[in-house]
């Protein structure tokens, strides 16, 4: 058996593996028209920090080593210019002049390019993109040689935020332009607001609402023409304002593509021809929650397709069940993370889900090193099918969502998060852990026990229907609250509650939620009957308020 595979990193030198370790007689050919195979994309921005000394950090495998290793035919700086199916051959240009290779199986895992908007500007020398080694190295360079003070950071999604890190480690000014209205588009703009306000705390400066329409160049300065507000003057650029399918080659083929000009493939990572397999940033994938056709560029799904596309070839009848978004960003101290679908994806599919938020501390609050982590969880209203969860915290943030994902993706519910057992002692969680809690809120609300509203509710809460009540004790009241909130501070509840209306709608808070949920306890069997507590507690409503 002959298989040819194109593109040489995380899809295409996984297949290659696990297609020689399950055959040991196939002929195997990589073809990369880089000149680097195997790197690691995810770890460049750390290598532009600085995190990441040498250049040599960032591969994984040399051609020469996988070669010797797994007997692979790997062709660098060979790139595959047409597929010509009829006589099931590729061409492939190589210095200059182009040959043909036949194949018996053929595998894309060509990626995905950094889009680069067709606007005045953007094609300019100082406008970086970040998507292979020698887009790294000059970032580096560039630094290196200019000492820049200043930079732009045009998209605010992971990428971005990764080089918003990593610009500031070399003690460079960031602004960030992003056209939506919260950084990290993949997770919900309540999530997003505490991470704004983390990196505006370290000095960087946020655009949103708006984007930059052109990049005009002053001598060594770059001034950034925005679409709405004033110009940006800055050192350079990077432009980060996502990835675009390398479904070229495909398509000239007359390959099926699917959304957002992804190649559409089958669960076996079969494409529309049965010879040829296509995975990684390149596919379309079923999202694992909505069942919808999607695009998840990331990398664990690009690894799972290209050894599940390989065991295909060899006969093994496996299958690809979807992709469901586990992603996670480090900025600086905090960490963000996020698995299934957004509040804002469920929306848009049309999908109903009720949401819960909780705040827990990472580890035991005696022991030394734990920090507090916010939960979201998205779950269905019937039967409480977990649809998605974020997190934002410092420590134990990846272990959470980590969690959660497995859950969600064997199809569990908040009450199976009720019911794991997870690993405890002091320095690493709670006897409840922060997995556990956010079940049992949710599992409060589909059991009726608590009645949530939520931040976004506040503006539309009128006075003569309903009492918004803060639980907090006086000092925090003083401190700030919700406006048109009257204090009943919980330790005094039971002996003050008869001074609050029966005939009306209670709306309770607290810090966090737990308070406000046992104060929602304590009067609902009091004989108040409309009893409802704010998700996410004052904390989360003034989050929102600064981001205004
Ligand atoms: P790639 O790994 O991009 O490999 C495709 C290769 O194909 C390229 O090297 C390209 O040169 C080659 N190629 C294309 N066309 C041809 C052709 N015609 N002939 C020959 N060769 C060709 N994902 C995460 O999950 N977590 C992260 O933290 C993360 N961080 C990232 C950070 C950065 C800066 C980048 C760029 C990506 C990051 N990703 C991350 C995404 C992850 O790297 C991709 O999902 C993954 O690499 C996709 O694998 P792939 O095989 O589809 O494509």
């Amino acid at each position: 058996m002959k298989v040819l595979i194109i593109g040489g990193v995380a899809g295409g030198a996984t297949a290659a593996a696990r297609l020689r370790r399950n055959d040991e007689h196939a002929q195997i050919i990589l073809f990369e028209r880089g000149g680097f195979i195997s790197f690691a994309n995810c770890g460049l921005p750390y290598y532009v920090g600085g995190v990441i000394r040498e250049k040599s950090g960032l591969v994984v495998q040399t051609p020469e080593g996988f070669s010797r290793r797994f007997r692979i035919d790997v062709r660098p700086m060979e790139q595959v210019v047409s597929i010509n199916r009829r006589e099931k051959t590729v061409s492939v240009r190589k210095n200059g002049s182009v040959y043909r290779e036949s194949y018996d199986k053929l595998i894309l895992s060509p990626g995905a390019e950094p889009i680069r908007p067709a606007l005045p500007g953007f094609d300019g020398k100082r406008v970086f993109s970040v998507r292979g080694i020698p887009d790294a190295l000059a970032i580096r360079e560039f630094c290196e040689r200019n000492s820049p003070e200043s930079a732009v950071i045009i998209g605010g999604g992971y990428i971005g935020i990764e080089m918003v890190e990593n610009l500031r480690r070399l003690g460079i000014r960031v602004t960030v332009v992003e056209r939506k209205d919260h950084i990290i588009p993949a997770v919900d703009p309540d999530t997003a607001a505490e991470v704004q306000n983390y990196l505006r705390s370290k000095g960087v400066e946020l655009r949103l609402n708006t984007g930059v329409g052109a990049i005009e160049e002053t001598g060594d300065r770059l001034v950034f023409h925005l679409t709405d507000g004033p110009d940006i003057a800055a050192d350079f650029a990077v432009l980060s304002v996502g990835v675009f399918p390398e479904s070229r080659l495909a398509a000239e083929a007359g390959l099926q593509t699917g959304v957002r000009g992804t190649i559409a493939v089958d669960e076996s990572m079969r494409t529309s021809d049965p010879d040829i397999y296509a995975v990684g940033d390149a596919v379309q994938v079923t999202n694992a929650v909505s069942g919808e056709p999607v695009s998840i560029p990331l990398a664990s799904p690009a690894n799972r397709q290209g050894r599940i596309a390989a065991d295909r070839i060899c006969g093994e009848a496996v299958r690809y069940d979807g992709a469901q978004g586990s992603s996670i960003l480090k900025a600086f101290d905090l960490v963000l993370a996020a698995t299934g679908l957004s509040e804002t994806a469920l929306k848009a599919v049309g999908t109903p889900y009720l949401k819960s938020y909780t705040y827990s501390p990472s580890n035991a609050l005696y022991y030394p090193g734990g920090a507090p982590m916010s939960i979201k969880l998205l779950f269905s209203p019937d039967g409480g099918r977990l649809l998605g969860a974020q997190a934002v915290g410092s420590s134990g943030v990846d272990k959470r969502i980590d969690v959660i994902a497995s859950v969600l993706r064997m199809h569990g519910t908040v009450e199976d998060l009720t019911r794991l057992e997870l690993c405890y002692a002091p320095p690493f969680s709670s006897a409840k852990d922060p997995v556990n809690m956010a079940g049992y809120v949710a599992e409060n609300i589909l059991k009726h026990k608590v009645f949530p509203f939520y931040a976004e509710d506040v503006d539309s809460i009128d006075p003569r229907e309903s009492v918004l009540v803060d639980t907090r004790t006086e000092a925090e009241f003083e401190d700030g609250t919700i406006p048109g909130a009257v204090n009943f501070p919980l330790d005094s509840l039971r002996e003050e509650m008869e001074k609050l209306p029966k005939d009306r709608e209670i709306d309770v808070f607290c810090q966090i939620g737990l308070r406000g949920y046992l104060a929602s306890r304590i009067l609902l069997q009091n004989g108040f009957s409309r009893v409802r507590n704010l998700s996410g507690g004052y904390r989360l409503w003034k989050q929102l308020q600064e981001n205004r």
